[in-house]
Parts: C-alpha cells; structure tokens; sequence
C-alpha cells in the first residue's frame, strides 16, 4: 500500500505547487489521479518516485510511506529498489537503441538477471507489436509504440507498483484504447498495482478501481469509479458531459 501524507511541494525553494496532497494506492488496484493543466499530477508522481530533485523540487511537509517505510527522502534508485518505478513518457526512451536494448536498460536495477529473458517475453505478450519491432531503432517507432516501449521497460524492473504519466498524450485513440487495455491486462496478470496520472479522464477510468481528482495541488474527491462516472460535476468538467 502506498500513502501519500498531506504533501507539500515546493519548486525552486519558492512555488509552492502541491498544497497538501493526499492520496492512497492500495496493492493490486488501479487508481487514476485526474485534473486539469498544471493541477499538480505530474508533480505528485515525481514526489513518489523521487525524481522531484531535477526539476528543483522538493517535498517540504507531509509524507510518503510505502509498505511501511517512509520514502520521502529516498533516492530514486533506493525507490526502485523496493518496487515503485515511474515509467517515463514514450519519448523519453533511448532513441538510438533498439527496442530489445531499451528492455535491457530497463531491467538494469534488477539483481536477478537470469529471469531477464523470460520478464522480456512477458513484455512481448503484453505488447506483440514490440516483439515484431524488436531490432528497430526505438526512435523510428510510431509514437504510440514508442509508449508501449515505455510501459515495457517498466515491466522489465519488475516492480510492485508501476507510476505512469499520461500515457495517452499524443497517441491515436484506437492505439490509446489498446494502450489501457495492456495497462488493465498487466495490472490482472501481474498483480502490480498502478497509479495513472491522466488527462484524458474517459480512457483513465475505464480501466481504474478509484479516482481522485486534484484541483490547485490538492485532492478535492475521491471515490471508486463507479460513483465518479455518475457524479454530475465529473461528468461536466471531466467526461465532457453536459
Ligand atoms: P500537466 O498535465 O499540464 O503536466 P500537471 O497537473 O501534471 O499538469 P504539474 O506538471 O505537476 O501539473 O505542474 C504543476 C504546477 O507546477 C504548474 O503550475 C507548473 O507550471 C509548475 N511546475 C512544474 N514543474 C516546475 C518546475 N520545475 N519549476 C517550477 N514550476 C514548475
């Protein structure tokens, strides 16, 4: 179970971006963070995974506690290592490596190597078409494929929970659809839980257990995702219902 404790965070030791967030993702679940341009979702996920420092951010009130133990001020390799991997988005992989290398790079933290083979033919089951792909060079992959590639490479670090940020941005809907469809089937199979940061609030609570919606860096309502999609107010500003 991961907890996210009344967070607060603050870029460049003066913009203070999340206000107190809060959020919860139980083991094995699907949760999708939902909101608006700049409400702080990419933001709460760096928090998590650590990768906050390179941005110039910071955490400097609450707390982030993962099986346990508090995470807050882990190093983004120390979060790896026990098991929360934030995939980055599809453009961020190695373009002039292959897809099968971009899969080794993947599994680089992991310290069972011999499995390594195996978790590949794993990735290709979730994703046929990177196994079709896999001697191309990942910069020559259609933007779509290219998240799967990243999605991938999370798998091959095998971890427990799995952070994803926006993987529908700027992917064509039917490869969208095929995309969340993927996420549901690694996350049923593989019992890893995921957080989604979304924009794109139909496709992200399709597949979800539980929404939250963040609004100016902090959460203003959570629930499961069967009263979300009948709350008026989400089906209004979120679902492009009116
Ligand atoms: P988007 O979908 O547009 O990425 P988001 O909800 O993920 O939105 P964040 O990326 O978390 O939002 O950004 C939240 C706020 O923090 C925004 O106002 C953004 O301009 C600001 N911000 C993000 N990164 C930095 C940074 N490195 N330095 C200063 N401000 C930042």
């Amino acid at each position: 179970m991961l907890h996210v404790d009344n967070i607060e965070v603050v870029y460049s030791k003066m913009i203070l971006v999340l206000k107190g967030m809060s959020l919860q993702v139980p083991d094995g679940k699907i949760v999708a963070l939902l909101g608006s341009n700049g409400a702080g979702k990419s933001t709460t996920l760096k928090a998590i995974s650590g990768l906050l420092g390179g941005d110039g951010g910071q955490v400097t009130k609450g707390k982030i506690v993962y099986e346990e133990k508090d995470i807050t001020a882990w190093s983004p390799d120390k979060i790896v290592q026990q098991g929360v991997f934030q995939s980055m988005e599809g453009r961020r992989v190695f373009k002039h490596l292959t897809v099968e290398e971009n899969l080794m790079a993947g599994a680089h933290s992991r310290k069972d190597r011999r499995n390594i083979k195996k978790d590949m033919e794993r990735v290709y089951h979730y994703f046929p078409k990177l196994k079709d792909l896999n001697s191309r060079h990942a910069g020559l992959l259609s933007g779509g494929e290219q998240q799967m590639l990243a999605i991938g490479r999370g798998i091959m670090a095998k971890p427990k929970m799995l952070l994803l940020d926006e993987p529908s941005l700027g992917i064509a809907p039917l490869l969208v659809k095929e995309i969340f469809k993927n996420i549901k089937q690694i996350n049923e199979e593989e019992g890893m839980s995921i957080l989604v940061v979304e924009q794109n609030a139909n496709v992200a609570l399709s597949i979800a257990d539980y929404g939250y919606i963040i609004e100016d860096g902090r959460s203003v309502m959570e629930a499961p995702v069967s009263e979300l999609l009948t709350n008026q107010e989400v089906q209004e500003h979120y679902l492009g219902m009116s």
